[in-house]
C-alpha cells in the first residue's frame, strides 16, 4: 500500500494541532472579550478571556516570547499570514492641533517611520513577508465583513494616553452582522501621540505596538524572568521579584485601591498582593499597570528557554518608569528596575533579538517540520522513514 504525500502531511498536521492548539473547541467564542496589551493607557477597557496555556505550548522552545499558533486557521490568537498585516485606518476624524483631521492624516507618517525602524533593524519586507500594508480607505478589505482578518488602526484622541494592540490576530468578539462597533470585530491597534508614555518617543512606541500586532508579548512579562512569588515556580536565579517591582508606583494603583480605603491593612495588603502578582486578578480589577507588568502565565505564548537573561535592548521591554505615577516634585517614579537597582533604559529601535524572534515565530512551520523529521528521538521519524521507503511515487529523492 502506498501512502500519499497528503497522508504524511495530515499525520503531521494532527501532531501539530495536538501540540497546544485548542482545536476541539468551537472555533470562535463571540461572547469572549479579546486579550489586548493595553500599554498603561488608563484603567478602562481591560478584557480577559480566561485562555489557558496548555503545557504543550511551553514545551516548544523558541527564541521569542510570543504567539505560536499558525496563521489563518486553528485557535486564536493567530499569527498573520506570512507576517503580512493588512491594516485600515478608522474612518473618522479627530481634533488634532486645532484642526479636524482624518485618522490617516494624524498617524500615517509616524506609522510608516515605525515600520522603517523595524526594517533598519533587519526585518525586511521585500520578500513577501512582514509587510505592514496600509490599505486605501475605500479598499474592500476595510469593509466591516473583512474586519476579522484586518487590523483596525484607531487614534486615541488628542492628549489621550491610551495605547493598546491585540497580540496577533485575536478572536473576534462579535460578528459583522451584530450591532457591535468595528473595534470588536477583529484585531485593533489604538495609538496615542502623547510623548511621555512608554519609550518617551512616539515612533518607538508605534514600533512597540507593531511588535504586539505581529505576536510579541512584553519582554518583561516572560514568567521565566520572575521569582516564585509571581509564578509559583521556584527559581534559583531570577531578574524580577518583589524587591525590584514597585507596583505601588504605578499610575493607576491608587485608583484601583480606592474602594479599599478605610479597610484594615491586612485586607488592603491581601488585595494589593493579588492585583500586583496575578495578571488575571489585575485584569479583573481593571488595573492596567499590573496587567502590563505582571508575568503572563495565563495566555498562549512561548517561553524562550534558550535565553538566560531578558533582552535589555528589546523594544518590547518597558523602561523603568513606564506607567509610573508622577510624584509631588514632578518626578516620574520607577516601577521596575534591575535587581541591583540599575534602571532599564528606554530604547529607540527594535533589537537584533526582536528581529530574530519574529523571524523564528513566522518560520515556525518550516523549522518545526524540519526539526520533527530530523529528530531521531521522535517516534514519528521512524514512521516517516517507513512511509518514505514505501512511497516510491512521492518524488522525494532523499
Ligand atoms: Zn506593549
Ligand atoms: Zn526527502
Amino acid at each position: 500500500m502506498l501512502f500519499s504525500k497528503t497522508t504524511i502531511l495530515s499525520l503531521l498536521a494532527v501532531t501539530a494541532v495536538d501540540a497546544g492548539n485548542r482545536a476541539w473547541e468551537p472555533p470562535i467564542h463571540y461572547a469572549k472579550a479579546a486579550i489586548a496589551s493595553r500599554d498603561l493607557s488608563g484603567v478602562n477597557n481591560i478584557y480577559f478571556n480566561g485562555t489557558n496555556v496548555s503545557s504543550h505550548h511551553q514545551a516548544h522552545q523558541k527564541r521569542f516570547f510570543g504567539l505560536s499558533n499558525p496563521a489563518t486557521t486553528g485557535a486564536y490568537p493567530r499569527l498573520w499570514p506570512n507576517g503580512n498585516i493588512d491594516a485600515c485606518f478608522e474612518q473618522r476624524s479627530h481634533l488634532h492641533q486645532g484642526v479636524n483631521k482624518p485618522t490617516r492624516q494624524i498617524l500615517y507618517d509616524n506609522l510608516i517611520t515605525a515600520r522603517e525602524l523595524w526594517r533598519q533593524a533587519g526585518l525586511e519586507d521585500n520578500n513577501g513577508k512582514f509587510r505592514f500594508n496600509i490599505l486605501p480607505d475605500d479598499d474592500a478589505g476595510c469593509e466591516r465583513n473583512q474586519r476579522s482578518t484586518h487590523l483596525l488602526i484607531m487614534y486615541a484622541g488628542e492628549n489621550n494616553r491610551k495605547m493598546s494592540t491585540t497580540v496577533g490576530v485575536d478572536s473576534p468578539q462579535a460578528a459583522p452582522e451584530s450591532d457591535r462597533p468595528d473595534s470588536e470585530l477583529g484585531p485593533v491597534m489604538t495609538l496615542s501621540d502623547v510623548i511621555d508614555i512608554g519609550m518617551g518617543n512616539v515612533v518607538a512606541n508605534y514600533a512597540h505596538e507593531m511588535g504586539h500586532s505581529w505576536g510579541l508579548h512584553h519582554e518583561h512579562q516572560n514568567p521565566k524572568w520572575w521569582s516564585e512569588t509571581f509564578t509559583g515556580v521556584e527559581r534559583a536565579n531570577y531578574f524580577f521579584g518583589e524587591e525590584n517591582f514597585h507596583c505601588t508606583n504605578l499610575r493607576d494603583y491608587a485608583t484601583v485601591m480606592a474602594p479599599y480605603d478605610g479597610q484594615p491593612d491586612y485586607i488592603k495588603n491581601a488585595y494589593k498582593n493579588e492585583i500586583c502578582r496575578d495578571r488575571s486578578k489585575a485584569s479583573r480589577a481593571k488595573f492596567a499597570g499590573g496587567f502590563n507588568y505582571v508575568p503572563i502565565t495565563d495566555e498562549p505564548g512561548t517561553i524562550d528557554d534558550e535565553r538566560n537573561e531578558p533582552d535589555w535592548e528589546s523594544i518590547m521591554l518597558y523602561p523603568s518608569n513606564a506607567g509610573g505615577r508622577v510624584d509631588a516634585s514632578g518626578q516620574k517614579l520607577n516601577v521596575l528596575t534591575k535587581r541591583n537597582g540599575d534602571l532599564i533604559d528606554p530604547v529607540s529601535k527594535p533589537s537584533r533579538r526582536d528581529i530574530a524572534g519574529l523571524k523564528k515565530m513566522y518560520g515556525v512551520k518550516t523549522s518545526f517540520f524540519a526539526k520533527l523529521l530530523n529528530d531521531k528521538s521522535n517516534p514519528l521519524r521512524n514512521m516517516f522513514d517507513g512511509i518514505r521507503k514505501k512511497d516510491r511515487d512521492s518524488g522525494c529523492s532523499s
